[in-house]
């Protein structure tokens, strides 16, 4: 599972701009595809070799309209969750009322906090740290999130403060060992998640329930369907009779980022009768950013008059532009239509996920596509492209090495991206293409 890292603190001390600074990069990804929503929240960071889900509990707070403390009730819950809390205050503004107010609520969550100083750009640090000490939380570590500055030994502290136990995650994995297809079933409250797992898994084992949002967990269990073996990692939680009684508790994006991040393939599941919403879009920003393979999956479809039915592929034609290499699965989770091209498209995307791409292969068909069409001159020079090897699988990456390449554009990528899904008939994964200069 992966670990939390929460941010907590006072509005206006720069958590914001630090959640920023530290999912930055995967971020960049989703930046320019319209139609998928970025999470201001929720992502996912490295902390050392490790990721971890960031919150910045000053996004949930604003969200929850006026509740400014950590007695929102998904502040609460982050802080519950978190390995390790991100205790921010302002170095230029020095200890207050209120950063001593969320020390002593983080004392009562014994979590495992950092004290972080933030704009300590144009401060002498011994200084600003010195204000801070009546906290009895030690020095605090000193950084600019703006600028950028301290995050390195940041990030280190946090790794050091985390649990030791090792995520599942053989994202580097490059051995040929068939496994499990891991399948993680997404999708905001009340789209048909636990009826589809009770399809798929019978009866007697699961029990979904009328009402949204009843208490989940996040568990993995094992499926075998004509021969293929599944791990289903299911977020809307395999819920079992026992756990009725519990408290109800609200859609986790938590949990939704920790099962992305296990599973190999993501069926992100929608309300077709509702069409898509921003929830959908977020979540879908999340499996893009996370690389992983997906199947868009459109429940509800029972019932739907025909013109709806054309209106809502209409809309996800029209604003998932980005996503066309994912396939759509119509379903009725709860008549049991639907499943059986659901589990083709996911069995799909795996093979094309974990696909051994032959580097001769892959060179000529990119030497094909360079000789139909070169990269575009940039001051008077084109981007020379030498020869390619696969770089990796879930997602397949793809390794051009040439010179110039930094002037290659998007378009041109996204073209070369093309021929190899044509050639070697990707379906259901999302292709990384890099370029490395020999110059
Ligand atoms: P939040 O309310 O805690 O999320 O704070 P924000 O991230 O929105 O930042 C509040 C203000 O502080 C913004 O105007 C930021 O530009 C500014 N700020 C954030 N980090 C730094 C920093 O490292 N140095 C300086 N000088 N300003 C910063
Ligand atoms: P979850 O919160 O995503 O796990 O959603 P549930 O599986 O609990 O389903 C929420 C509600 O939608 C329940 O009342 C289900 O009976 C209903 N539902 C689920 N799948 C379908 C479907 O395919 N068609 C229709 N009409 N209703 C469905």
């Amino acid at each position: 599972m992966l670990p939390v890292v929460a941010i907590v603190g006072r509005p206006n001390v720069g958590k914001s701009t630090l959640f920023n600074a530290l999912t930055r990069t995967r971020d960049a990804l989703v930046a320019d595809m319209p139609g998928v929503t970025r999470d201001r929240q929720y992502g996912i960071c490295r902390v050392g070799p490790r990721p971890c889900v960031l919150v910045d509990t000053g996004g949930l707070v604003a969200q929850a309209e006026g509740i400014d403390s950590l007695t929102a009730r998904q502040v609460r819950q982050a802080v519950e969750e978190a390995a390790v809390v991100l205790f921010v205050v302002s170095a230029r503004d020095g200890l207050t009322a209120a950063d001593r107010e969320i020390v002593e609520d983080l004392r009562r969550s014994d979590r495992s906090v950092l004290l972080v100083a933030n704009k300590i750009d144009g401060l002498e640090h011994h200084v600003a740290a010195a204000d801070f000490a009546e906290l009895g939380m030690g020095e605090p570590l000193t950084v600019s999130a703006e600028h950028r500055r301290g995050l390195e030994t940041l990030m280190d502290a946090a790794a050091d403060a985390l649990p030791a136990e090792t995520p599942i995650n053989d994202e580097d994995d490059d051995s040929d060992e068939p496994g499990a297809i891991r399948l993680a079933i997404v999708g905001r409250p009340n789209v048909g998640k636990s009826t589809l797992v009770n399809r798929l898994l019978g009866e007697e084992r699961v029990l979904a329930f009328d009402q949204p949002g009843t208490t989940r967990d996040t568990i993995a269990v094992p499926l075998e369907r004509d021969g293929v073996e599944y791990l289903l990692i299911d977020t809307a939680g395999v819920r079992r009779r026992s756990r009725v009684t519990e408290a109800v508790e609200k859609f986790s994006t938590i949990k939704a980022l920790q099962a992305i991040e296990q599973a190999h393939v993501v069926a992100l599941m929608l309300d077709a009768s509702e069409g898509l919403t921003d929830q959908d879009t977020t979540l879908l920003g999340h499996v893009l950013q996370q690389g992983r393979a997906l199947v868009i999956v459109l429940n509800k479809w029972d019932g739907l008059p025909a013109d709806h039915r054309a209106r809502v592929k209409q809309e996800l034609d029209r604003r998932l532009t980005y996503v066309s290499w994912a396939r759509r699965v119509t379903m009725s989770a709860l008549h049991g239509t639907g499943i059986q091209e659901l589990l083709d498209a996911v069995q799909q995307a795996w093979r094309s996920a974990t696909m051994s791409i032959p580097t001769s292969e892959l060179t000529r068909v990119l030497n094909a596509a360079f000789e139909a069409h070169q990269p575009p001159m940039v001051h008077g020079r084109t981007a020379k492209l030498r020869y390619a090897h696969a770089g990796g699988r879930l997602p397949p990456r793809i390794v051009i090495h040439g010179s110039r390449t930094r002037t290659v554009p998007e378009s041109y990528t996204r073209y070369l991206a093309n021929r190899v899904i044509d050639h070697f008939g990707l379906k259901g994964t999302p292709l990384r293409i890099e370029y490395r200069d020999s110059d």
